[in-house]
């Protein structure tokens, strides 16, 4: 079982951040279908190379699956060899929540208590834990469009010492709100945040729109904003910025104190956050060295002549014959 908290306690991922330089980065490759996206997202540094297979299919709950699903592989940069499978569904969760709560160190208000959470879905208490974990929650204000899904978090996070608001609408839940986390799963151009929902010193976490004609915030909104993303070339493609010439801060300056997450107190933040595939590095290298419930897998065949693969293909050289008059 993996500890949320003790996860986030780590801070793996700002490392990584820190390393940035060390990173041979490109934007994910992504598949597009009527549906959803299939995306593959490689990163190395120069021992592990790193590659998530993830979809995001936001019709899937209605047909009893999630909407995001994915397995990661980390191998060896200097055989090459793969060193570990794991499932990534868990632990790009965890990862997600995480590298939000990392940005939510640097950029919300220190007098950041209110959380608004849009969206209730399977990243909802992943996010309110991690980054409750940074910041010190009293108030979570809540909006899903589905109320099992409200029931479900309602549920999930009950009993926590957190002020749990249900709210009837995206603008009740915003309301007096120091941060708004928003996570919801739609294929096609939203406007969920609108300027009037606005006011100075808001931090806003926009982790839904991440593909190209995915988006939940109203575009008037970005030009209010000192907007903060991962690795631009990445969002610029499929960030709340795709549409948009806005100039954008990388975190790793952040990360490595190059500036500031906040500049003034009044200034609204955004985390324009789509998912780097950094973050899955730091997390995957984390899991392995924190593996205890690993399964060692013959993946790689382990021929006795390395040259001779073919060999593996005949029948093992028999090494005892029967008698012929046995
Ligand atoms: P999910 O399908 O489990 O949950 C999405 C929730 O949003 C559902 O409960 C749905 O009812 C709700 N919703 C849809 N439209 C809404 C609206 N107008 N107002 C309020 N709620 C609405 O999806 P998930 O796994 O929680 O992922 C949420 C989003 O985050 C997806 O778009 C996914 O692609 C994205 N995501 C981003 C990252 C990242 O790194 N940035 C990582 C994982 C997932």
């Amino acid at each position: 079982m993996i500890d949320v908290a003790a996860y986030e306690r780590h801070q793996k991922i700002e490392a990584a951040y820190q390393r940035w330089d060390d990173f041979d980065k490109s934007p994910r490759h992504a598949t597009h279908f009527e549906h959803g996206v299939i995306e593959l997202m490689p990163v190395a540094d120069a021992t592990r190379y790193a590659c998530k297979y993830v979809n995001g299919h936001p019709g899937n709950p209605q047909q009893g699956r999630m909407t995001v699903a994915a397995l990661g592989i980390l191998s060896d940069v200097a055989s090459g060899y793969p060193v570990m499978v794991s499932e990534m569904t868990l632990l790009t969760a965890l990862r997600t929540a995480a590298t939000s709560a990392m940005v939510a160190r640097h950029c919300p208000r220190p007098d950041t208590h209110t959380l608004a959470l849009v969206g209730t879905g399977a990243q909802s208490e992943f996010q309110t834990l991690a980054i409750g974990n940074e910041r010190a929650l009293r108030q979570v204000r809540f909006y899903d469009i589905d109320q099992a899904a409200i029931a479900k978090y309602a549920h999930n996070m009950g009993e926590r010492n957190l002020e749990l608001v249900p709210c009837a609408s995206i603008a009740e839940a915003v309301d007096g709100a120091d941060l708004v986390t928003i996570a919801t799963a739609v294929k096609g151009r939203q406007s969920l945040l609108t300027p009037a929902m606005l006011r100075p010193g808001l931090h806003i976490n926009a982790v839904g729109g991440d593909c190209p004609g995915k988006i939940e915030l109203d575009p008037a909104v970005l030009p209010a904003c000192d907007i903060i993303v991962e690795y631009e070339p990445q969002t610029r493609i499929e960030g709340e910025i795709q549409d948009s010439g806005l100039s954008v801060t990388e975190f790793h300056e952040i990360a490595r104190g190059q500036r500031a997450g906040r500049l003034s107190t009044d200034a609204i933040t955004l985390f324009d956050s789509v998912g780097f595939a950094l973050e899955d590095h730091a997390a995957l290298n984390w899991l392995y060295a924190n593996l205890c419930d690993a399964i060692d897998v013959d993946l790689i065949p382990a021929a006795r002549d390395p040259l001779d693969l073919f060999a593996m293909l005949q029948p093992p050289t028999p090494t005892f014959r029967r008698a012929a008059s046995f």
